[in-house]
């Protein structure tokens, strides 16, 4: 079973079949999965999906998958939370958080991408995996390949935070370590491809890897009861998810699932990496690689293969791109923390601040509703925030230690 009909280049339109390939022969530019989208339209109602398991492959139809999914069975169908607390100190009416950061089974919303990648992986008979990483992905893939039977091969800067690569070497896969940023290693992953027969993730199954990132968009819709929201604010590294849900937002209109509407997309990055934003904010496309120098490790990519394609999203949407000092990332993260009792990682942080940041410029409307990409899990880099603390006093376990200490009532007077 399966509607998808064959790739498309984005850029000159070359078609290609249903193969394990990097990008388009001619122009380099990516591929697109193409569906037969007016069979979809007449066979599977929306309704039928009501019944189906919370899980992303209710959406199994607008999936480049033949077969059964090999791995990632449960991933996806994250809360949509509503977020009273955190809109009122924003100054906003409606605002939800997409929170991934409890995503199943590494905490990213990367899960989503691997579990497509993976299941494809083995439809096309790849015994070995492997990806080039910031970090969530190197996670995501060392442990779906563990649980898929793969070789997994994990290719990542090695400056990266300790959590991110424990995270990968628990797994059993190989952590190969590179002095280099995430282009340099990018690189290296594409020069592999081309010499080994092994299935990498972001290089040969790039397209249908990406084709994940839209459940994050059919999610949003389905839990605001098949309605989208005014506005949604997304993290961007290499800009495929953003893309990526604009084009789940558009596949749900296409197949008469949900009503018109035109939701304005708002990208952010962290200025220390923002080649994305800083074509936004100039109103053109054309990215100009940077060298990333932030806290924020897992948006950290120079030169991001979407975005142009996101940039594009961004201002033909009529939104906008933002971007957020490391000093203001921290604050997002605290500040979400300490009003909706959610630890996000710093891409978590980037959203929230940026967010901040466009409705204190006028640029994000506070009257209207607005989803948050919330993509990663805070527990993944502590060391973020863990300089905000200074150590805690110890006490003696006595009753007027404690007051003295934390209620200011003064010894003699409680005596
Ligand atoms: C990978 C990642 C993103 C965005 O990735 P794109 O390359 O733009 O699709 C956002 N947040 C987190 C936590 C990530 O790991
Ligand atoms: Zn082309």
């Amino acid at each position: 079973m399966s509607y998808t009909t064959h790739l498309k280049c984005r850029q000159c339109g070359r078609t290609y079949e249903i193969e394990p390939i990097a990008g388009c022969e001619d122009c380099w530019a990516p591929l697109e999965v193409i569906y037969d989208y007016e069979r979809i339209r007449s066979e599977v109602p929306r309704q039928s999906l009501e019944s189906r398991p919370q899980t992303m492959w209710r959406y199994r139809e607008l999936l480049p998958l033949k077969d059964d999914p090999w791995v990632g069975r449960l991933t996806g169908f994250t809360p949509l939370v509503p977020a009273p607390r955190l809109a009122k100190a924003l100054g906003a009416r409606e605002v939800y958080l997409k929170n991934d950061a409890v995503n199943y089974p590494t905490l990213s919303f990367k899960d989503r991408v691997v579990a497509v990648a993976l299941s494809k992986a083995r439809e096309f008979g790849f015994d070995t995996v492997g990806c080039s990483s910031t970090g969530n992905l190197a996670n995501s893939v060392a442990a779906q390949a563990a649980a898929g039977g793969f070789k997994a091969f994990i290719f990542v800067p090695a400056d990266l935070e300790p959590e991110k690569l424990l995270n990968t070497r628990i797994y059993g896969a190989t952590l190969v370590k590179i002095k280099g940023n995430y282009d340099q290693v990018n690189r290296l992953c594409s020069e592999i491809s081309q010499k080994y027969s092994w299935g990498m993730v972001n290089v040969n199954l790039r397209s249908f890897y990406s084709e994940g990132s839209k459940t994050f968009g059919y999610e949003i819709a389905e839990q605001l009861g098949w309605r989208l929201p005014q506005n949604i604010v997304v993290p961007m590294a290499g800009g495929s998810l953003i893309t990526k849900v604009h084009k789940a937002f558009t596949e749900l209109q296409k197949l008469g699932w949900i009503d018109p509407a035109a939701p304005k997309f708002f990208g952010a990055q962290a200025t220390g990496c923002s080649p994305i934003t800083t074509a936004a904010k100039s109103g053109n496309y054309e990215i100009i690689p940077q060298k990333p120098n932030t806290l924020v490790k897992s948006l950290a990519i120079g030169n991001p293969a979407d975005g142009f394609y996101a940039a594009k999203v961004i201002l033909e949407s009529g939104g906008a791109g933002e971007d957020v000092s490391d000093r203001e990332v921290v604050e997002g993260i605290r500040l979400l923390a300490e009003t909706e009792g959610l630890f996000a990682e710093t891409a978590g942080g980037v959203t929230v601040a940026t967010t901040r940041k466009l409705i204190r410029q006028g640029q994000l409307n506070p009257n209207e509703s607005m989803v948050l990409a919330i993509t990663g899990n805070g527990l993944k880099t502590v060391g973020a925030v863990s300089g905000e603390f200074s150590e805690a006093d110890v006490i003696r376990p006595r009753l007027v230690e404690f007051e003295e200490q934390y209620l200011n009532i003064p010894a003699a007077a409680s005596a």
